[in-house]
């Protein structure tokens, strides 16, 4: 497929509480293309956040590029900025954590229609009404504030809103792992619906393996601020290539289910991320560690078709070749 956004060797840093620099991307290559939920995976601190919103132009990268639709936006600001964003939005854990109370859900919806695409309230009113309809909560939730609504409904706000200014490119941030169980699958089955519908690309971040493997069509591994596997859904849940996924999917007693994988406890802490180790950045907890993985950083690369794993030894047979 075609690419619709390309992330090439993007870096992002941060000040560490010991003055040092933190790597929190470190020249992350992606290409996630047109029409495809990517799904976004890696304990907490790992960087999938910061890569989400470095996508969205949310936050400023030290160095790399971002294609968008073959247009580099990385360097665009003002009216062609605001622009873009209209194609790039964002549906958060909890969408009203930071705002106005006060606010009703009709302007909360219509915001990035009014802000990124310059429309009139006029024009946004009737969009505003067919999505909340859409979402399933009707037209007159408009006139109501966020406290009137529970968690699930809030997040079918959010969802509403991310879809207001008719986006390319959704990135969802952990958007359901605040909910209950109960309510989680009736919101992924919305989002999955109206990002299906309306043939949008999705790039779907969580640390909740079994929700991703529900969701995404492919899936990225990060760890310490790298990308360190992509590969297809089923390729990567049938078997992944590299030992942290593996320790991953073998720490979530259902996704063993079928008896064959057994249980790989991740030895060790996660590094400081001030302070990572030479070579390979897992080597400090990797079972199959080599000498050659204490000094050398394997490359990212393909080790079978659609198959990109960042490993000396990866789990899967190498092709000849
Ligand atoms: Fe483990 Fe070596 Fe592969 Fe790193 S390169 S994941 S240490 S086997
Ligand atoms: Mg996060």
């Amino acid at each position: 497929g075609t690419p619709l956004i390309r992330a090439e060797k993007l870096r992002v840093e941060y000040r560490g509480r010991s003055g040092g620099r933190v790597r929190a991307l470190r020249d992350i290559d992606l290409e996630i293309v047109e029409g495809e939920t990517l799904g976004l995976v890696g304990e907490s601190g790992c960087g999938k956040s910061t890569l989400g919103r470095a996508l969205l132009r949310v936050i400023e990268p030290v160095s790399g590029t971002i294609d968008f639709l073959g247009l580099n936006i990385t360097g665009l600001s003002g009216p062609r900025l605001r622009r873009t964003r209209a194609d790039l939005q964002m549906v958060f854990q909890d969408p009203f954590g930071s705002l106005n109370p006060r606010r009703r859900i009709a302007d909360i919806v219509a915001e990035p229609l009014l802000r990124a695409r310059g429309a009139s309230r006029a024009e946004a009113g009737p969009v505003v009404r067919e999505l909340l309809e859409r979402v399933g909560l009707g037209a007159e939730a408009g006139w109501r504030k966020p406290h009137e609504f529970s968690g699930g409904q809030r997040q079918r706000i959010g969802i509403a809103r991310a879809l207001a200014s008719s986006p390319k490119f959704v990135v969802a941030d952990e958007a359901v792992s605040a909910l209950d169980v109960s309510i989680q699958a009736q919101v992924l089955n919305l989002l999955t619906d109206t990002v299906r519908e309306r043939g949008l690309t999705m790039l779907f971040i969580s640390h909740d393996l079994g929700v991703v493997r529900h969701i995404a069509d492919r899936v990225a591994v990060m760890y310490l601020g790298q990308i360190i596997e992509i590969a297809s859904r089923d390729d990567f849940f049938s078997g992944p290539a590299h030992p942290y996924s593996d320790a991953l999917l073998s720490s979530v007693p259902s996704l063993r289910a079928g008896g064959r994988r057994e249980r790989r406890v991740l030895e060790g802490e996660l590094p400081d991320p001030a302070n990572p180790p030479d070579g390979c950045l897992f080597q400090t907890r990797c079972p199959f560690a080599e000498d050659e993985c204490r000094t050398r950083m394997p490359e990212l690369r393909e080790v079978a078709p659609g198959r990109t794993v960042r490993c000396h030894l990866p789990l899967v047979p190498t092709e000849k070749g």
